[in-house]
């Protein structure tokens, strides 16, 4: 019996799942000394207005400027982190680092919101509403300067505490944005009971939305968002026939390289003030 078990073993063994989990590892303990170091810093990226052009809030994005490899983008190193503890400190720091530059843009007299990233495993978290009253209370930033960005699959890993997590984060005052909308599995049904301000249509749908088929779609998601009375926001906007036609759609904001790269926020104050 012992050795059927063990050659069961030996047989689901996969070296790339080995390989993952020591990067993993090696990645994440290499974080928590990034997080202790300062070495995390958040760049910004404007949302504007789809029909003025004026900038209506920022998106707060992680960057890692390591000692060895320059700068990483999340994609890099956000993923390892979620597999562990270290993506609470990391977005604890994230919060404070975004909280504390609204706040200080606030008292230069730019009251510009600011959107954060929260995800699955802080949501997951009871203490994450009390986290974000307090460092909201610590800084004096209003309530409505914050935004929270969470994904489909933030929610539905249990939708009923999501959803209860998120209508308290938003008893707070602070708005509620999903993010990457149309590569989920949200049905429909639910989408309509989430306490949410904001939908935010993923880039793909946005980059693709000169073909017929793909308009149609994100028709239909802008008439619902309307329906629903939700903020529309369309990600990856790269060019101004694509800005336009989904102006036309409805799209309330827009956000992508079009309208400005994520920025640091020495870039963008100055960016503000031209
Ligand atoms: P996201 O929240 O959907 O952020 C939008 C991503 O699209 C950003 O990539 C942004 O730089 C990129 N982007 C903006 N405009 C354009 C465009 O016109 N074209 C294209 N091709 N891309 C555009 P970034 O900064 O590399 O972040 C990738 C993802 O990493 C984010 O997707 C988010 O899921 C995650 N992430 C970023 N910052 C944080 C953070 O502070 N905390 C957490 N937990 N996740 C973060
Ligand atoms: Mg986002
Ligand atoms: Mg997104
Ligand atoms: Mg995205």
């Amino acid at each position: 019996y012992a050795a059927k078990r063990h050659r069961t073993t030996v047989e689901h063994w996969r070296p790339e799942l080995a390989a993952e989990s020591v990067t993993d590892l090696r990645l994440q303990s290499e974080l928590r000394t990034a997080i202790d170091q300062g070495q995390l810093e958040l760049h910004y990226q404007p949302l504007v207005d789809a029909r003025t052009g004026a900038v209506r809030s920022l998106e707060a994005l992680v960057r890692w400027r390591h000692p060895r490899q320059g700068l990483l983008l999340p994609g890099l190193f956000v993923p390892a982190a979620e597999r562990s503890d270290v993506i609470t400190a990391m977005t604890d720091r994230i919060l404070s680092d975004a909280i504390r530059q609204a706040a200080c843009w606030h008292r230069e007299g730019w009251r510009v919101p600011v959107a954060v990233n929260l995800p699955a495993p802080v949501l997951a978290q009871d203490r994450i509403v009390e986290v974000i009253a307090g460092l909201l209370a610590q800084h004096g930033l209003p309530s409505h300067a914050l935004i929270v960005e969470v994904t489909e699959s933030a929610v539905m890993t249990r939708p009923e505490r999501g959803a209860e997590r998120l209508r308290r984060i938003r008893e707070l005052g602070v708005r509620v944005a999903m993010d990457d909308f149309g590569t989920g599995y949200t049905s429909l049904a639910l989408l309509t009971r989430l306490p949410l301000d904001e939908l935010k249509l993923d880039q793909s749908f946005v980059h693709r939305v000169h073909d017929p088929r793909e308009r149609a779609i994100v028709d239909a998601v802008a008439r619902m968002a309307q329906g629903l009375e939700l903020t529309l926001v369309a990600e990856g906007v790269e060019d101004q026939p694509t800005a336009d036609v989904l102006t036309e759609a409805g799209f309330d904001l827009l956000q992508g390289y079009h309208f400005g790269r994520p920025m640091p926020p020495e870039m963008l104050a100055a960016a503000a003030a031209a």
